[in-house]
Parts: structure tokens; C-alpha cells; sequence
């Protein structure tokens, strides 16, 4: 396998592997290790350029610095990028040379599954090395994250209620929740169980059906779910949902979701604030996640406790921001970005 190093300014490290023998290849990305071993998972797909690979690794290694410190972990950030189509080119010999570029690094990246892996493919990553997360077995295995994650979205809910509306109590508020996969779904049991209403839309008819049945949730078609009257709004199917021609149409209070990268460009956190709607940012809205691997990652043996007190700083660290977002009327997400930067001077000092 051949490795050669990226230069770049921002991010420690950087490293392209290419495995003539089995057709790996990608990057791992370290944005930093101040605060531990970086973590982040891998992603597969078809990129069009290796520079748009490089890029999203870039950008997705700097987003788990910013995470994992808001989650308040002792994790770095990475992220891997696979290139090539998962349906047709993810063979067992690729996974086992992509786990010899992690342990090539020796524990300053930490792999993990993101979009087009699975908990079998970790598996065959972890033959070639101990430096993995997500799996299925094993006495630290995390298992599937979504509840933990969906624990954390609805901790951020009640926050950002309490700080919009007055009142953490969701009984009677409405909340609008896009996409009903993992995440979503458990969100809206939560919801439900909190006596809110619900609002769903999901491209899978199924899913509707079944939030709309189990839960009594008023499903609308996918595109109608950013003009519908609620207190809250809650993404948690794709990224960039927040833009210049969906926040116009926002008829809510507040925005807080678990999908990753909500906003399309840093100005919506401004538009947002702008049309005086509060949003929770997503990164430290959906840490649950991370949380979840990490038990994995540091071997927690009272898992559930930890789990706790980690979920609970999570929503410390959102009333923070959300405090200092609504006393300095900025955008929470500028302050959010700003309150990382202070952890990692801290660390740093
Ligand atoms: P998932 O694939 O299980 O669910 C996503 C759902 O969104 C699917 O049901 C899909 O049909 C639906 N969807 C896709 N496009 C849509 C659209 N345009 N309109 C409406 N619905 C649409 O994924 P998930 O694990 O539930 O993750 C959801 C989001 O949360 C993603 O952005 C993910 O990156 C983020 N996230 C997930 C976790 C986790 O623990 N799973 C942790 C952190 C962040």
C-alpha cells in the first residue's frame, strides 16, 4: 500500500493511501488530537474528483474537533473518506487494507462507521486493526447509536423551548420533525411521550405511516414541512435544509434537530436569527452520538452512567451558548463555534 502525507495548514495530519491490489483509495484526515486521539468515522463514496474527497475529509475531520470537544469528550477529530461506490466496489480486501491505513497511524485515528459502512464492515476493518468503533460484538461494542443521539436532540428541544417559549414543558407544543429513520423515529416516541405534537414528513411512506400510527403524528408531503405552523422544528434526515429558500417559509419559534450540517452556509445562522428564530446548533444538538462511540472508544465500564452525566453536560454546554446567544442577540451557532474555541485554549494554556 502506498501512503504518502497531504500538507495542508489547518488539520495535524494528513494522508492519502491507494491499494493497487485491492483498489482502496482515500484520506484520513486529523484535524487535531489536543484533546485525544482523533475520532470520526469513515465514509464511502463515489466522489467525482480525489479533491472533493480530500475537501470532505477536510471539513468533516475539522467538524468532529468541534463535536467532540462540545460534547465535552476527551476526543479529537478525524474523519477517513473512501473513494468509490459502496453498492459495487466494498469488498472484504479493501475494508482489511483501508483498517491497515488506520493502524498505520497507531491510535491517533480512530475509525468508526459513517455513511455507505456498516457494523460488519467494522468487523473486517478491525482484522487489520484495534483502532475501530461501531461494532456489532465485543465486550465495549456501542451498538447502534440513534437512541442516545435522539435522547440528546430531545434534551436540546426542551432547552431551546425553555429559552424561547419560557417553559421546557413540550405538553401541547408542536414540533415538526423531518425524516423518521433512526434518529427521527426515537425522537418522536420522545416527543410523544412528552405530550407534544407532532408534524412528520419522511420520503419513506412507510416510516410515515408507522410515526403516524404509533404515535399520532399529522404526516404532510416532504416539501411541505418547512411552512407548517409549530413551535419547533426538528431536521433529522439530510444536511443543508436550512437555506436562503426554506428559511423564508419557517413558520416556527426555533429550530432544533439532530441532522448533521443543517445549515447551507454560514449566513443562514444569521438569516435564522434574523427572522428571530432560535436554533439550536446541530453539532452540539446531536452529540449523543459521538457520546455513544466513545464508550466504545474508551472502554467505559458504567456505561449507562457515564452516558448520563455526558448527555446532561451536553445540555449544559446548550444552555450556554443559548444564554450567551440571546443576552449578546447573535447567532447561536457563531457563539457555539466560539465557545469550542475557548475548550480548546483552555486545553491548550
Ligand atoms: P436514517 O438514514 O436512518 O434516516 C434518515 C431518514 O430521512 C430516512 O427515513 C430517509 O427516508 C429520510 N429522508 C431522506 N431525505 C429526506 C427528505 N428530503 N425529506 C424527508 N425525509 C428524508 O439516518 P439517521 O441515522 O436517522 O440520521 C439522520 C440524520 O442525523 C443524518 O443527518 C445523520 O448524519 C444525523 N446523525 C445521526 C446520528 C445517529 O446516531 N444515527 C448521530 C449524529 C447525527
Amino acid at each position: 500500500m502506498k501512503i504518502t502525507t497531504v500538507d495542508t495548514p489547518e488539520h495535524e495530519q494528513v494522508i492519502r493511501f491507494e491499494d493497487a491490489a485491492s483498489g482502496l483509495k482515500g484520506f484520513i484526515a486529523i484535524h487535531s488530537t489536543q484533546l485525544g486521539p482523533a475520532a470520526g468515522g469513515v465514509r464511502m463514496r463515489p466522489y467525482g474528483h480525489p479533491d472533493e474527497a480530500l475537501n470532505d475529509a477536510l471539513r468533516l475531520s475539522r467538524g468532529m474537533t468541534y463535536k467532540n470537544a462540545a460534547a465535552n469528550l476527551p476526543l479529537g477529530g478525524g474523519k477517513a473518506v473512501i473513494i468509490g461506490d459502496p453498492a459495487t466496489e466494498k469488498t472484504p480486501a479493501l475494508l482489511r487494507a483501508f483498517g491497515r491505513a488506520v493502524q498505520s497511524l497507531e491510535g491517533r485515528y480512530w475509525t468508526a462507521e459513517d455513511m455507505g459502512m456498516s457494523p460488519e464492515d467494522m468487523a473486517l476493518i478491525g482484522q487489520e486493526t484495534r483502532f475501530v468503533a461501531g461494532l456489532a460484538d465485543g465486550e465495549f461494542a456501542s451498538g447502534d447509536p440513534s437512541p442516545i443521539t435522539a435522547r440528546g436532540i430531545f434534551n436540546a428541544i426542551r432547552t431551546t423551548a425553555r429559552h424561547r417559549f419560557g417553559s421546557a414543558d413540550l405538553t401541547g407544543k408542536t414540533v415538526s420533525v423531518q425524516g423518521l429513520g433512526h434518529v427521527g423515529y426515537h425522537l418522536c416516541r420522545l416527543l410523544h411521550e412528552a405530550g407534544a405534537k407532532l408534524i412528520v414528513t419522511d420520503i419513506d411512506a412507510a416510516q410515515v405511516a408507522a410515526v403516524a400510527g404509533e404515535f399520532g403524528a399529522t404526516p404532510v408531503a416532504p416539501d411541505e414541512i418547512y411552512a407548517v405552523e409549530a413551535e419547533i422544528f426538528a431536521p433529522c434526515a439530510i444536511g443543508a435544509v436550512l437555506n436562503e429558500t426554506t428559511i423564508p417559509q419557517l413558520k416556527v419559534g426555533a429550530v432544533a434537530g439532530g441532522a448533521n450540517n443543517q445549515l447551507a452556509t454560514e449566513e443562514d445562522g444569521q438569516r435564522l436569527h434574523e427572522r428571530g428564530i432560535l436554533y439550536a446548533p446541530d453539532f452540539v444538538a446531536n452529540g449523543g452520538g459521538i457520546i455513544n462511540v466513545a464508550t466504545e472508544i474508551l472502554h467505559i465500564a458504567n456505561r449507562e452512567e457515564w452516558v448520563a452525566e455526558k448527555l446532561e453536560a451536553l445540555d449544559r454546554t446548550m444552555d450556554r451558548i443559548l444564554t450567551r446567544a440571546i443576552a449578546q442577540s447573535v447567532s447561536p451557532n457563531d457563539v457555539a463555534e466560539a465557545i469550542v474555541h475557548e475548550i480548546l485554549h483552555q486545553e491548550a494554556a
